[in-house]
């Protein structure tokens, strides 16, 4: 749990007692890079684009129902929006997987060449950096392959993908696309890495712009000029760095490294951090506090506002999820025919059943009418049955006495029962009869 340091005279200091902050990252890392496999693999949330599905943390949405989906990704975006807003760059130094790729690839790498050059050490340098090459690009590889595909079951059933994997689809677009997301992965990782994060990545820029005065940022305070000047900081910084210079650079991704670095350097003489976490270029001037809503962040009205509206969205969103009906039904008049009259004496309207099954499990529908009691369905005698995300379109009549009914116009609701239940909906319909001076004693086709 964050708390203030309250010796500095920087009340508004973030530091961790007792721990660093690097332990702090890379568990977090850990959970993010399980989440990242996890959420696609057991369809957490994924996007479908073959089969036209959003998967919503178990809700699975039809791209047809719009409202749902917006909401979802406005929740998706704003939230994204609010933490670039409190916490500035935390996001990209604790959470993002390109970040958590690349510095495993650096650690990987530096690794084998360690192990190489203590090895191999009689080799020559070229030697040596050749066999590092390869047994980087032998762990590479894999890895790329891996990542590319869990990416990429973002977007494709992962059953679908693996087979495609299996046998190397690179003639149809799903294989071409996995193939060349495959490759610019190898890419990045093998050459880019951080490099992607300040030369192409726009999210960086739009987080510094979502910043403000009271936004967590990662500074240098000397007042007394304690610094040594050891460059351990710039030393430990993941995007090569020198946070002495501004707490504003555009590459400094607030992972809190070079905290850690002066931590353990000035620790030795007894001495704190002169880098910190503070809310803001305020932070440093900030008189003593303890309110726990201004530590956690929430120190002006806008953020409070911008909490609210987080929550009316999520509110929104679960409300939207919760009152969404799993069998879609439409019904509308087929009056290409205005009426007919059967073999059986009685006068037929048609009308057209849209229904598709969004939900998982099989559902009957049935119909019945109220409203107009001389009248009767034709055709629907036992319902339909859909199968899990079935579509189906079915004609039915609605069949009546000319002489039960009024001449003309009449109106009736068609009503909807579904098994298993879900809530009755109602169709405002008319029931077209004969006028009462047409003569019709064949049957009549209007157009
Ligand atoms: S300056 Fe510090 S907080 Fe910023 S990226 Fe470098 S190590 Fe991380
Ligand atoms: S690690 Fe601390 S003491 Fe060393 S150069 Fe950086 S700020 Fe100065």
């Amino acid at each position: 749990m964050a708390t203030l340091d309250k010796n500095s005279g920087a009340a508004a200091r973030v530091v961790l007692p007792g721990t660093r902050f690097h332990r702090v990252r890379k568990t977090i890392q850990l959970v993010c890079f399980i989440g990242f496999i996890l959420l696609p693999l057991f369809t957490i949330i994924r996007f479908d684009i073959p089969h036209e599905r959003f998967y919503f943390f178990g809700a699975e949405l039809w791209i047809s129902e719009f409202s749902i989906i917006f909401l979802s990704l406005m929740f998706i975006m704003f939230t994204i929006a609010a933490v670039a807003m409190l916490y500035g760059r935390i996001y990209c130094g604790y959470l993002c997987p390109q970040m958590i790729f690349s510095e495993a690839a650096n650690t990987l790498e530096a690794s084998i060449k360690r192990m190489v050059n203590r090895r191999f050490s009689s080799m020559g340098p070229l030697a040596r950096r050749a066999i590092s090459v390869v047994l980087f690009s032998a762990v590479l590889l894999p890895a790329a392959i891996f990542v590319s595909f869990v990416f990429i079951c973002y977007f494709v059933e992962p059953a679908d993908l693996f087979h495609r994997l299996l046998s190397l689809d690179i003639q149809t677009a799903g294989g071409i696309i996995g193939a060349s997301v495959t490759l610019v992965t190898i890419l990045d990782f093998a050459f880019l890495r951080q490099g992607f994060c300040t030369a192409i990545c726009p999210y960086g820029y739009l987080q510094n712009m979502l910043a403000d005065t009271n936004t967590l940022l990662v500074h240098f305070y000397d007042n007394s000029g304690k610094c040594i000047h050891c460059d351990k900081c710039v030393r430990a910084c993941p995007m090569g760095i020198d946070i002495r210079h501004s707490a504003h650079q555009l590459e400094c991704t607030h992972c809190g490294e070079c905290i850690d670095a002066c931590s353990g350097i000035l620790g030795r003489m007894g001495r704190e951090s002169l880098i910190q976490y503070a809310w803001g270029d305020a932070g440093r001037h900030a008189v003593k506090e303890t309110a726990w809503y201004r530590r956690i962040g929430l120190r002006d009205g806008k953020r409070i506002v911008v909490l609210l509206l987080m929550l009316i969205y999520a509110s929104g969103l679960s409300i939207a999820i919760s009152l969404r009906q799993p069998l879609l039904v439409r019904i509308m008049p087929n009056r290409i025919t205005l009426y007919t009259k059967g073999a059986d004496g009685l006068i037929h309207n048609r009308f057209r059943l849209v229904a598709v099954n969004r939900g998982k499990t099989a559902a009957k529908l049935t119909l019945s009418l109220a409203d107009l009691d001389a009248a009767h369905i034709v055709g629907m005698d036992d319902g339909v049955t859909l199968k899990p995300g079935e579509s189906l379109q079915r004609e039915f009549e609605i069949a009546a006495a000319a002489a039960a009914v009024g001449p003309g116009v009449n109106h009736l609701r068609i009503l909807t029962q579904v098994t298993p239940k879900q809530k009755s909906e109602e169709f405002d319909e008319t029931f077209i009869a004969p006028m009462e001076s047409t003569p019709s004693p064949e049957p009549a086709d209007k157009r």
